[in-house]
């Protein structure tokens, strides 16, 4: 079989990957120049000396740990993921707290800081649950219905880790409003989605249903840009053919043909499937049916994370810390709400048109991250993710806005003289730069109507989730698609495997 894959960001290379291996012609047509879509590198001057930094994704966590073996990524590429406590900064509180692996640890120091009496081994112990339970589904490349997730975790649990809100699933195992907002941060990280609502809960496992690290993220040597780089070496060594600077501007679906321009020239090349590794709203407009690309674009899709990179002439001093190896590569998070209505308030500001409204801050340590793995560069880095920023400007015509991440950032840190490059992203830059629709990490707010259980690209989702349509030749793989955004490429291993499976 030829397939022609459309996009070579992770999605598209990890689908690949899995279809060379079966034997399958494979070409790969981007419109970049280079492999990678929203995880790749750029570059700052500095005095004259050049410095990578990750200009999308920064670290690794959501892949499951079969894809990075079975593709041969764990042979290539070297990770690093710290085992040191998350340090938590929270309005009123001098010192952090720590986030501790342990859930039992974890229950004494939540009832140290906060004067919390309720039951995070709890918590964990049913999360684990939901999490083998997705687990399960991507090792075979079979979406979750609400029926399988009854079946497999009780009814009560369903309702609880899947069709419920955050705010209820918080609220059943904590008392203290500082532990719920720490555990409802990663609800909000894609858009600005309220705790209220139907499925919110369900962003939380989700988010914590990566392998590679077992739950946790880490980091790749270099940047994590090398794995899309390492991933395209090993699929053009299996024979793919990689068409670079490629735009696709047509598809006729009828004649199986995708139109695209190389080299200024107009090309056809013929398919006998098609995998749309795109954003959805691009998949759905080239080769879905009008109505198709209607409801795609109708969809909620707001996003609200900036990113801050900052890079130091010397590494990073911070104040808090520990007397461990690893303790300057911990992530630290920084909460301008220590309430969870605060928090949600913030979040839902945005949505309702205030440009700028600070929620948290989650610093990633990459620099001394490199430094665990080896590497010593000649500039330390940081990358910072933030919320909840609007839509309605770029990162270059918000100097207000990186003003107060960086003194945010830097007032942890006793060294803030060495920081000497900044550069902040916006929603609207993550929208013109990554082609993200509507600024979204992860081409998607996970609400009730557009969760997987109700949403789907495909009129036969039971049979095969990622077709596009009633297409049997056109499929769908891009970060919109289940499970979500981040580069783990679960829905393009997911997708060639039913690729494989119906056409078989
Ligand atoms: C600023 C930022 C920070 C992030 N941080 C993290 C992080 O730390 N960790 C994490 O795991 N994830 C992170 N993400 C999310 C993650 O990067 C994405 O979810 C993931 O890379 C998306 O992969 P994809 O293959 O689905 O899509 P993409 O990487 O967007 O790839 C789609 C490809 O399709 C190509 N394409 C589109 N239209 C056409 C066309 N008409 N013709 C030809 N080619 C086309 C595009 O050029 C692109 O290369 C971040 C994203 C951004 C933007």
């Amino acid at each position: 079989m030829h397939i022609v894959i459309v996009g070579a960001g992770i999605n598209g290379l990890v689908a690949a990957n899995y279809l060379l291996r079966a034997g399958c012609r494979v070409t790969i047509i981007e419109r970049a120049a280079r492999v990678g879509g929203a995880c790749v590198s750029a570059t700052a001057q500095i005095d004259g000396v050049q410095h990578h930094y990750a200009h999308g994704a920064s670290v690794l966590g959501l892949m499951q740990d079969f894809v990075f073996q079975e593709t041969g990524l764990s042979a290539r590429v070297r990770t690093y993921a710290p085992t040191h406590p998350k340090l938590i900064h929270f309005p009123g509180l001098d010192a952090p707290v720590w986030i501790w692996r342990e859930p039992e640890r974890l229950d004494r120091e939540f009832e140290e800081k906060f004067g919390e009496r309720g039951d995070a081994v709890a918590f964990r112990a049913d999360e684990e649950r939901v999490v083998d339970f997705l687990r399960q589904g991507y090792r075979d490349a079979r979406p979750p219905t609400l029926a399988d997730a009854e079946a497999a975790l009780g009814t009560e649990l369903a309702r609880r880790w899947i069709t419920g809100s955050a705010r209820a699933l918080l609220e059943h195992y904590f008392t203290s409003e500082g532990a719920r907002v720490y555990m409802a941060m990663t609800v909000t990280e894609s858009g600005p989605v309220s705790l209220s609502e139907p499925y919110s809960a369900f962003i939380i496992p989700m988010m914590d249903s990566g392998s590679v690290f077992g739950s946790y993220y880490g980091f790749v040597r270099e940047g994590i840009w090398q794995i899309p780089i390492e991933l395209d070496r090993i699929n053009r060594e299996l024979g793919a053919d990689v068409r670079l600077g490629c735009l696709v501007k047509e598809i006729d679906t009828r004649a199986h043909q995708v139109s695209f321009e190389e080299d200024g020239k107009p090309m056809r090349i013929g398919y006998d499937h098609l995998v749309m590794a795109t954003d959805t709203v691009t998949a759905a407009r080239l080769a879905g049916t009008p109505d198709l690309a209607r409801r795609t674009n109708e969809q909620r899709l707001l996003g609200s994370a900036g990113k801050v990179t900052l890079l130091f002439s010397k590494p990073v001093r911070w104040k808090h810390g520990s007397a461990q190896s690893d303790s300057d590569s911990a992530f630290r998070f920084v909460f301008s709400e220590s309430s969870l209505s605060g928090f949600e308030a913030a979040a839902n500001r945005v949505a309702q048109g205030t440009p700028y409204s600070p929620g948290y801050m989650q610093i990633y340590c990459e620099g001394a991250a490199m430094r665990q793995l080896g590497l010593h560069e000649p500039f330390d880095r940081l990358s910072v993710f933030f919320n909840f920023l609007a839509l309605d400007r770029t990162g270059a015509d918000w100097p207000e806005v990186k003003a107060h991440v960086r003194q945010t950032v830097l007032a942890l840190t006793s060294n803030p003289e060495d920081c000497v490059w900044s550069k902040l992203l916006t929603p609207r830059d993550l929208q013109e730069t990554f082609l993200f629709p509507g600024g979204n990490l992860d081409h998607t707010m996970l609400v009730a109507g557009q969760t997987y259980f109700d949403r789907g690209f495909s009129s036969d989702p039971l049979r095969h989730f990622y077709r596009l349509g009633d297409d049997e030749r056109v499929h769908v793989c891009g970060a919109g698609t289940y499970p979500c955004g981040s580069v783990a490429g679960t829905p393009g291993y997911m997708c060639a495997k039913q690729l494989l499976r119906v056409s078989a």
